[in-house]
């Protein structure tokens, strides 16, 4: 196959010679693909916007001796409103360190791009904290790495968990309270939230606005994925105002 079209996203990219661009896509058939972008940082290149990241559509590589060369790129979407809002695009950035950190070459994961575009959409155009949809997309991501914690019973001692328990990021999960441990206490709701989420279809995430005790299980999903992906010098603020806060 010289040439060939695949759906993606772009991941991640470089700057390459004068001219060109390393770009990382996500392809939902093809996992991680790499390809060079001849000529994209020439200001006429009509390349010049498919090589930045977040924009997603059709793209079309010439490969050759296991390199492939980005040839032309039908774009469906920018998401231009992400890219000019702080707090947005920190978020954003934030998905696509996972995504670079998960996705590997010839690996299809059709249902994680399918919920990256939805995600995409919401921290885009939608009104919901963006902290929120990315506990949902955090949620659903370890789900499909095989990485969910574990929140229906004790890490430690196997008994189911009902009511308040302890949540130890370490261990993976849950600890009941008749178990030893210094983890942080997690209420009854946060630690509902954090065992439907992932079982529920991504775009139900929305329900969770309402529920006063999303920020907890948000905060402690984020201690679970930090120290699972090693990614905390990319998290961006739980809550709006920690953003807020930090600009002033
Ligand atoms: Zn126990």
């Amino acid at each position: 196959m010289p040439t060939f079209t695949t759906p993606a996203i772009v991941i991640r990219r470089a700057d390459y010679s004068d001219y060109d661009r390393m770009i990382t896509l996500f392809s939902p058939e093809l996992g991680r693909v790499e390809a060079i972008a001849r000529g994209c940082r020439r200001p006429k290149s009509p390349l010049v916007n498919a090589v930045e990241p977040f924009t997603s559509g059709e793209f079309q590589l010439y490969s050759h001796r296991d390199r492939n060369a980005l040839e032309q790129c039908q774009i469906s979407e920018s998401y231009y409103e992400l890219r000019s809002d702080y707090d947005r695009l920190c978020h954003g950035v934030y998905w696509l360190k996972l995504l670079d950190t998960a996705i590997l070459p010839d690996t299809p994961a059709p249902e994680l791009f399918i919920i990256t575009l939805r995600a995409l959409a919401h921290l885009n155009y939608g009104e919901l904290p963006p902290a929120l949809v990315t506990f949902a997309f955090e949620c659903h991501f370890m789900r499909l790495m095989g990485l969910s914690p574990r929140m229906d019973g004790c890490v430690r001692c196997g008994r189911p968990v009902d009511g308040e328990a302890r949540f130890d990021a370490e261990l993976g999960g849950t600890v009941c309270l008749d178990c030893a441990g210094s983890a942080p206490g997690i209420s009854n709701g946060a630690r509902r939230i954090l065992m439907k989420t992932p079982r529920t279809q991504f775009d139900k995430f929305q329900l969770l606005a309402a529920r006063e005790e999303w920020p907890e299980a948000a905060r402690l999903m984020r201690s679970y994925v930090n120290l699972k992906m090693h990614l905390d010098r990319f998290a961006p603020p739980l809550v709006e105002s920690d953003a807020v806060q930090r600009e002033n």
